[in-house]
């Protein structure tokens, strides 16, 4: 299958990967909207809300819970926004949970500076 999400979690695309368990895999998006913008995944492929199972959706759900905390103790946030999109305002049709951080004063980082500070 032609999925970029899938080749990811192969390894056969590079990402900056900050987490990831036998189900999931969350890495930081390559055009963030802010520092530390993440996306939460699934390994097993699936389209979008309407198609993923009750189980996975749980488990990635608890699991963004304990990834924003962690971006918040390694970059400092001062709130998050957390957003997933169907149909047509999908990209990349692979579901996915954006995990944004937000600041009151940011300092643009580049998406590799802000790898290193969240796995140091
Ligand atoms: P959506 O509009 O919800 O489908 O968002 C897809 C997101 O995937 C966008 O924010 C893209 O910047 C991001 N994205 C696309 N390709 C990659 C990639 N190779 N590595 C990391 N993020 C990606
Ligand atoms: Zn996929």
């Amino acid at each position: 299958m032609d999925c970029i999400f899938c080749k990811i979690i192969k390894g056969e695309i590079p990402s900056y990967k900050i987490y990831e368990d036998d189900k999931i895999y969350a890495f930081l998006d390559i055009n963030p909207c802010h520092n530390g913008h993440t996306l939460v995944i699934p390994k097993e492929h699936t389209t979008d809300l309407t198609t993923i199972s009750q189980d996975v959706l749980n488990h990635i759900m608890a699991k963004s819970k304990d990834i924003a905390k962690l971006l918040d103790d390694k970059l400092n946030m001062d709130g998050y926004t957390i957003t997933q999109n169907n149909g047509f305002v999908e990209e990349v049709k692979h579901f996915h949970i954006h995990i944004i951080p937000k600041y009151i004063n940011e300092k643009k980082m580049t998406v590799e500076e802000v790898h290193k500070k969240i796995t140091l």
